[in-house]
């Protein structure tokens, strides 16, 4: 008994005060530490509305485009969520990436199921090593039957699978679905190769119920993705998936001797990923999804209908059920300033465009300095009339294209225009200079006739100039 259950909610939320996260390096171990709310202090708090509330969605991009920890973004996100994985007053930050890395592969994968993209850039996720590498093979086992391979290794640290999943003891995971002609088994299990430990996730795809020299062809598979691509005898891992055949009802004892003398004898194929892998997939997320939901138990006491009279004991289980529950919305975009991946809701408005409110600043900042200098350009060097400087610059906010609050009118556009030039410091030299040549004053008699100086302004130069006027 931990007395901070008293504040959990049915949604296995621990709400805090305040959360704050540690600078450095990450390897000194560093975590986030919580400051809960006193028990029987206010009414009990209830879930925010479904749409505004931190997603699995958020979790995936607790790093920026230069892989730094955003601690910003972290402490925001855990006010909100409070401890992840259970009544922790202090969490790993690691825990939380491993977290982010599981959360970001089911979010690319469903991202790529829900696009509607031709197939080149549809799959163009999967092709990119920094992104979610999956392989997809075909199998082909000497004297067996043809069968789809789809593999991904999630970079998880090691220490995190405590954390995360509570037991390492219950990897390997085998989980089967069958669904339309299609029967695909989900082998899930801790790896080690030498680039770390890694989650991999495999899913065994065939056009028919499985035989068992089948499922040890699977298992040959999966064990020498778990060590990188070596073939390896794991008794332990051997004996473990074929205690997971049993209970699938699979009976593997007669088949292995057969299988032994399948071993080396698979041949695979590399294959293009098509809109046929769909299904399988989704699969895919939804055996990354159950990692976490395998904890959710039903309480008609503590629990009420809006959530089918489920309780969590972590928020993490939490976040994880409402993601299966609106996985056809999921959808990311990239920011146009970092690159960085955030969600997009589908359907809601004008899609957004940048990660965070400082990339969305960046990229004004940085168009309304292009803006000024072009009109510096145009106007200096070009020569041309303020008005048409104004269209050629400002034709987006001069369209209908625009929102009603950045539009322009042509007469606010010419006078952003005038307001560009006189405040840079190379246009008032080239004013200074053209009065002190005595020449007639060309420039400045066209800044004039544009109504980019006043008459004012320009007696007003003439006269802290010390210029005397011409006899
Ligand atoms: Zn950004």
């Amino acid at each position: 008994m931990n007395p901070l259950d008293q504040i959990r909610t049915p949604q296995g939320r621990y709400p805090v005060k305040l959360a704050e996260c540690e600078h450095g390096e990450l390897a000194d171990g560093l975590s986030i530490r919580f400051i809960f709310k006193e028990p029987g202090c206010g009414a009990p708090e209830c879930e925010k509305k479904k749409n505004g509330a931190v997603g699995v969605e958020e979790l995936a991009f607790l790093v920026d485009a230069s892989f730094e920890a955003d601690h910003v973004m972290i402490e925001k996100i855990a006010k909100e969520t409070g401890p992840l994985f259970g009544p922790n007053k202090t969490e790993r930050l690691m825990d939380w990436f491993s977290e982010s890395m599981l959360a970001s592969a089911a979010i690319d994968i469903q991202a790529v199921v829900n696009s509607d993209e031709p197939d080149a850039i549809r799959f163009e996720p999967f092709l990119n090593k920094d992104r979610t590498p999956i392989t997809k093979k075909k199998m082909l086992p000497s004297g067996g039957n043809a069968f789809l391979v789809y593999s991904l290794a999630i970079a998880i640290d090691e220490k995190s699978i405590m954390a995360l999943f509570g037991d390492e003891e219950k990897f390997p995971l085998v989980k089967r679905f069958a669904f339309q002609d299609a029967y695909d088994y989900a082998f899930i299990g801790v790896g080690n190769d030498n680039e770390g430990a890694s989650l991999a996730v495999s899913l065994f795809a065939f056009h028919r119920e499985i035989t068992s020299s089948d499922f040890l062809a699977a298992c040959s598979e999966f064990a020498s993705s778990l060590k990188g691509g070596e073939v390896d005898e794991d008794d332990a891992l051997r004996s473990s998936l074929t205690e997971k055949a049993h209970s699938l009802g699979i009976d593997v004892n007669d088949a292995e001797q057969r299988a032994s003398n399948l071993d080396g004898e698979i041949e695979f194929y590399d294959e293009p990923f098509c809109k046929e892998d769909v299904p399988h997939l989704q699969k895919m997320v939804h055996a990354i999804a159950s990692l976490n939901l395998d904890v959710v138990g039903v309480d008609l006491f503590c629990s009420g209908e809006n959530d089918g009279f489920l309780v969590f004991p972590n928020y993490i289980s939490y976040l994880w059920y409402r993601f299966v529950c609106r996985l056809g919305q999921v959808k990311i975009a990239r920011c146009e300033v970092c690159g960085r991946g955030f969600s997009l809701l589908k359907g809601r408005g004008k899609p957004r465009k940048y990660c965070s409110e400082q990339c969305k600043t960046k990229a004004k900042n940085a168009r309304v300095k292009s803006q000024r200098d072009a009109c510096r350009e145009l106007f200096i060097e070009q020569q041309l009339p303020v008005s048409e400087i104004a269209k050629t610059v400002y034709a987006e906010e001069l369209s209908s294209n625009v929102r009603a609050n950045k539009r322009k009118t042509p007469e606010e556009a010419e006078n952003q225009v005038r307001k560009n030039l006189v405040g840079y410091p190379a246009f008032k030299h080239k004013v200074d200079d053209d009065l002190r040549a005595g020449a007639g004053a060309p420039f400045v008699r066209r800044c004039m006739e544009e109504g980019v100086l006043s008459a004012e302004q320009v007696a007003q130069r003439i006269s802290e100039l010390g210029i005397m006027p011409k006899k």
